[in-house]
């Protein structure tokens, strides 16, 4: 599945991690200047090289939204529609396997409360999309775990594609792939 987004797309936004793939995330480059300032303090874990670990030590601008122990949201610079989110946990974590559960879910928690929001304010939404991509196959381009909150409108030049006809497989087929995934899930939960 590949989202492309609307409108100009990429426009050079600062992707300092250099990651192929920044046009095909929708709007994940960078950040929008701001007099919003500094959202410190640094987290200890952050590295130099990442652009949203400087956003959270206040060492890059950003349009922030939320703030709290764990979590920083702030407008993404290249956004599909006004008050396009993009929230972060404060510590560096590349993927969802480096991030703690628990820091996962203050991510959810703060997107959770942005959409619901969104949703019932037609003046900022007439829909959600919450995506997350993680790796570069799914065309992560920033390699620090980000939630988007996308508000949607009709027509709005968002298209979430597959360049394929779907498959549908059978219940069999469906039911094997179910119990080798709670097969795995169980095996990894036992052992870590
Ligand atoms: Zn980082």
């Amino acid at each position: 599945m590949t989202a492309h987004a609307g409108g100009d797309g990429d426009d050079g936004a600062s992707d300092p991690s250099g990651a192929a793939g920044a046009a095909s995330e929708p709007g994940i480059s960078g950040a929008a200047s701001n007099p919003g300032g500094p959202v410190a303090p640094s987290e200890p874990g952050g590295s130099a090289d990442c652009l949203f670990c400087r956003i959270v030590a206040g060492a890059e601008p950003a349009s922030i939204v939320h703030a709290d122990d764990a979590v920083v949201a702030f407008l993404d610079a290249v956004p599909v529609n006004p008050g396009h989110v993009l929230v972060v946990p404060r510590v560096h974590a590349s993927g969802l396997v480096d991030l703690p559960v628990d820091v996962g879910a203050a991510v959810w928690r703060v997107a959770h409360r942005i959409a619901a929001f969104m949703r019932s304010d037609p003046a900022w939404s007439e829909g959600v999309n919450l995506h997350l991509s993680d790796g570069a196959v799914a065309d992560q381009s920033v390699g620090h775990v980000h939630l988007h909150v996308i508000p949607r409108f009709k027509d709005d030049g968002l298209r979430i594609v597959q360049d394929r006809d779907p498959a549908r497989p059978s219940r069999d087929e469906l039911d094997a792939v179910a119990a080798r995934l709670s097969r795995d899930l169980t095996k990894a939960a036992s052992s870590s």
